[in-house]
C-alpha cells in the first residue's frame, strides 16, 4: 500500500492511515493523527477518562479542576480516583500530559508491548474522543462557513440594493437636469 504524503498527520507526521482523523483544524481542512488530536485539543476532554465535552461544555466548577501548566481540565473525581494523586491536592492538578516525561497520548507501541498487541479499553477511549473532537471541530466549521455564505448572500442583496438606488438617484438627476434644461430653454 503506497501512503501518500496528504495522509500523513499534518502535525507529526505520522503516516498512520488508521488513526488519522479529518479534522477542521487553526482554519484549515486537514488529518491529524489520534495522539495529535488529544494532545491539540487539552481543553476538549477530560485527560483521565477521556469523556469529550460536548459543544466544548465543561463541567460546572465544582466538578472540575484544570491543569496548572496547560488548558486541560479534568473531572474532580477522576483526579480523586488516580492512585497517585493520594498525596498531591486537587487543587495543584498536573494532567498526563504535563506531568508524565515523554507522554504521548494514543501510545500504540508501549501499550503493545505491554498487553501483547491488544487495544486497550483506554486506547479505545483515546480513539473514540478524538474522532468525536475530530467530528465536533468538522460541525463547528460547516456551522461557519454556513453563516459566512449567509453574510454574503445578505451583502449580495444590500450591494444589489445600493446599485438600485443608485441608479435611481442618477435617473432622477438626469430627469431632475432634462427638466431644468426644458424650463431654462422655454424661459428664454
Ligand atoms: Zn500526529
Ligand atoms: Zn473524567
Ligand atoms: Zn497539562
Amino acid at each position: 500500500m503506497v501512503i501518500t504524503k496528504n495522509r500523513d498527520c499534518r502535525v507529526c507526521g505520522s503516516p498512520d492511515p488508521i488513526t488519522l482523523h479529518n479534522i477542521w483544524y487553526r482554519g484549515m481542512y486537514g488529518q491529524l493523527c489520534t495522539a495529535c488530536v488529544l494532545a491539540h485539543h487539552a481543553a476538549s476532554f477530560c485527560p483521565i477518562c477521556f469523556d469529550v465535552y460536548e459543544e466544548t461544555k465543561l463541567p460546572p466548577p465544582h466538578l472540575r479542576v484544570m491543569c496548572l501548566r496547560c488548558p486541560a481540565v479534568a473531572h474532580i473525581s477522576c483526579v480523586y480516583s488516580l492512585p497517585s494523586s493520594s498525596s498531591s491536592s486537587s487543587t495543584r492538578f498536573h494532567c498526563p500530559q504535563c506531568s508524565i516525561p515523554n507522554f504521548t497520548f494514543f501510545n500504540l507501541v508501549g501499550s503493545a508491548v505491554q498487553n501483547g498487541n491488544v487495544i486497550t479499553e483506554d486506547l479505545a477511549k483515546q480513539l473514540v474522543a478524538s474522532a468525536k473532537i475530530a467530528s465536533m471541530s468538522l460541525h463547528k466549521a460547516a456551522a461557519i462557513a454556513r453563516e459566512n455564505a449567509e453574510k454574503r448572500a445578505k451583502e449580495a442583496v444590500m450591494a444589489r440594493k445600493k446599485a438600485i438606488e443608485a441608479l435611481d438617484k442618477v435617473s432622477f438627476l438626469i430627469l431632475k437636469e432634462a427638466e431644468e434644461d426644458s424650463r431654462s430653454s422655454s424661459n428664454l
